[in-house]
């Protein structure tokens, strides 16, 4: 029992997560179909448990963005400030984002991976719903008519404009507004214990999303396009490692290997979650407890990266948009690709940080090329997996921009990441 208590959150939730897959597998692979394997334990058990921790995360989100979010911009009392970290931010999102597809073009294009397939061989699942959105609309979309419905509907981006326009007017009233700025900065400690709270959960939430995801995975979908999926992955990997760890070493002069074992909870939330917008509390915590970066900066640039920037959804478009002529037959120009490079760009901007979405805002792109929206749904079948691989990248990119910029504006406290992990899992086992 005492061995027990020893083991951090951290731990717990990698157990879960490695648990997960193994009995997902096992109910997949050795337990035959029946109502109490189907019913009872994968669209019962398993959705309350893990659908539920991802709702609590989600309750968070909006009062936590918009508490921090004003409060930071409190604590750093200063608006010109406030401007440079927001200008380094979106460029650097934007940067990295662009980045990201090229780089996922050039790896589609070496490995090829809709050559030689034809249409019927690919096991097609349901077309998903999907959309237009013009660039216009996009930054339109930036201003709530509305707050309080914005707030309602976690449509993040309004929440963020909202919460700085608060949190910039407050630092100028100073003394004037004392009492809310008083009940913002007690909405921040409250919603923190709450993150630590909902936190305690996590591994349970972990086992069982990935038990049911595995559980009910299509393998046989696998086959047709297994070239799609490595080269979704290589140029995942290559962004990470590469692009990432090139420019942490650059900026940040940080271990970037040291900072992703930090960072390893939220990498493995975002993998079982598939969502950007749930980690966000997480994040904002380890950034703080484990890295030592300011939540003056976190709660800035976390929130915006989970709604705009999205560097494996990118990587994800990038190579569908490759693999998708491929399979049709339809030549694309090189104009054609950076006409890619735009639109994935704004459509990754316009993808909310929860499951799928990435597949939706798909269609802007294709669209954009004369490629057939069609061609998603023969990647639909194995998109769930694509997906959680594509959200660590979302949330670690977000990650990566918040150390730099924080560095650069010493808001960043190098005893806390030279603090061994365990020390600070011991002293304090709050997330
Ligand atoms: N699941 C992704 C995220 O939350 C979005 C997507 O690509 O579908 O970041």
């Amino acid at each position: 029992m005492l061995r027990l208590k020893k083991i951090s959150l951290t731990t717990w939730i990698f157990l879960a997560l490695a648990l997960g897959l193994i009995v997902g597998l096992m109910l997949h692979y050795l337990v035959p179909p029946s109502y109490v394997r189907d019913t009872i334990i994968i669209d019962g058990i398993f959705v309350l448990l893990g659908k539920g921790f991802i709702r609590l995360l989600q309750m968070l989100v909006a009062p936590l963005v918009l508490c921090s979010l004003v409060c930071g911009m409190l604590n750093m009392g200063d608006i010109k400030k406030m401007g440079k970290i927001g200008g380094r931010t979106i460029l650097f999102y934007l940067l990295t984002t662009v980045c990201a597809i090229g780089l996922s073009l050039l790896v589609a294009l070496m490995i090829s991976p809709g050559e030689g397939m034809d249409v019927p061989v690919v096991r097609t699942g349901d077309m998903p719903q999907t959309t237009d959105v013009s660039v216009v609309d996009t930054l339109l979309d930036i201003i709530p008519v509305n707050p309080f419905n914005s707030l309602a509907g976690g449509n993040m981006l309004q929440v963020i404009f909202f919460s700085l326009l608060i949190g910039a007017l407050l630092c100028q009233l100073n003394n004037k507004t004392q009492n809310i700025t008083n009940l913002f900065n007690d909405g921040n400690e409250l919603m923190t214990s709450m993150t630590s709270f909902v936190m305690k959960i996590a591994p349970i939430g972990v086992f069982c999303l990935m038990s049911r995801t595995f559980a009910q995975i299509g393998w046989d979908g696998f086959a047709p396009i297994i070239k799609y999926f490595c080269a979704v992955l290589l140029a995942l990997a290559l962004h990470f490692f590469g692009v990432y760890g090139l420019l942490f070493s650059l900026f940040a002069r940080i271990n970037f290997l040291s900072f992703v074992k930090r960072y390893l909870p939220v990498l493995g939330f975002a993998f079982s979650t598939a969502t950007s917008n749930a980690t966000i509390p997480l994040a904002i915590a380890t950034l703080k407890k484990r890295i030592g970066i300011s939540d003056t900066v976190s709660s800035f640039t976390i929130p915006i990266g989970a709604t705009i920037n999205m560097d494996g959804t990118s990587i994800m478009q990038g190579v569908a948009v490759v693999f998708i002529s491929q399979v049709y037959n339809i030549d694309l120009s090189f104009n054609d690709y950076l006409m890619v490079i735009a639109t994935a760009t704004i459509a990754t901007i316009g993808t909310a940080g929860v499951p799928s979405v990435g597949l939706v805002t798909l269609s802007m792109v294709l669209t954009s090329v004369g490629l057939p929206i069609e061609g998603i749904a023969l990647i639909m079948g194995i998109d769930r997996l694509v997906d959680m691989a594509r959200t660590v990248v979302n949330i670690t990119g977000d990650a990566v921009c918040t150390t730099i910029v924080a560095k650069q504006t010493s808001l960043f406290d190098k005893t806390v990441f030279k603090t061994p992990l365990e020390e600070i899992d011991d002293e304090e086992e709050e997330y």
